[in-house]
Formats: structure tokens, C-alpha cells, sequence
């Protein structure tokens, strides 16, 4: 019979996990799981987060969400400019 090979981490890989992530991966494991849930539903199409949005300014989610949307990629932008100019 042959031996099992060391179980690696589900997370990082390059560690020896006794469970399903190593030591360090352990500690983030609840987000890292909300993270694939996350993904999941995106993949099946459910736009989740269009909920929070009108689950905290209502009839103004659209515009608000367009506004966030304009100023985090402004930002964006704007620290991508810095970071090649450095
Ligand atoms: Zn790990």
C-alpha cells in the first residue's frame, strides 16, 4: 500500500495541513468560506449585494451605489497614476 501524500492546505498550498488549511489559513477559514459563498452566488447570477444597497438607502440605492462606484474608482485611478509614476 502505498503512502498518502502530506495533505497540503486548501488555502495557500504550500503548507502542511493537519485539517483543511494550515495554522495560519485556520484563523481566516469563516471568511474564506463566506468568500466562496460569495463567489457562488455571483456565479449563479444573484446580484446579493443590490440588497444591502437598498437595505440602507432604500429608494436612493442606485444613485448612491452609482456615486460609490464613481469615487472608489476615481481613487482607483488615481493611486494607480501614483504608484507608476513612483
Ligand atoms: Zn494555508
Amino acid at each position: 500500500m502505498e503512502e498518502a501524500p502530506p495533505k497540503r492546505c486548501e488555502h495557500c498550498g504550500i503548507r502542511r495541513a493537519r485539517r483543511r488549511y494550515c495554522r495560519p489559513c485556520g484563523r481566516k477559514a469563516s471568511a474564506l468560506y463566506n468568500r466562496a459563498l460569495r463567489r457562488e452566488a455571483k456565479a449563479a447570477g444573484e446580484k446579493y449585494w443590490l440588497e444591502w444597497w437598498e437595505k440602507a438607502f432604500g429608494a436612493e440605492a442606485t444613485e448612491k451605489r452609482r456615486e460609490y462606484q464613481r469615487t472608489y474608482m476615481r481613487a482607483y485611478r488615481r493611486r494607480k497614476r501614483e504608484r507608476s509614476a513612483a
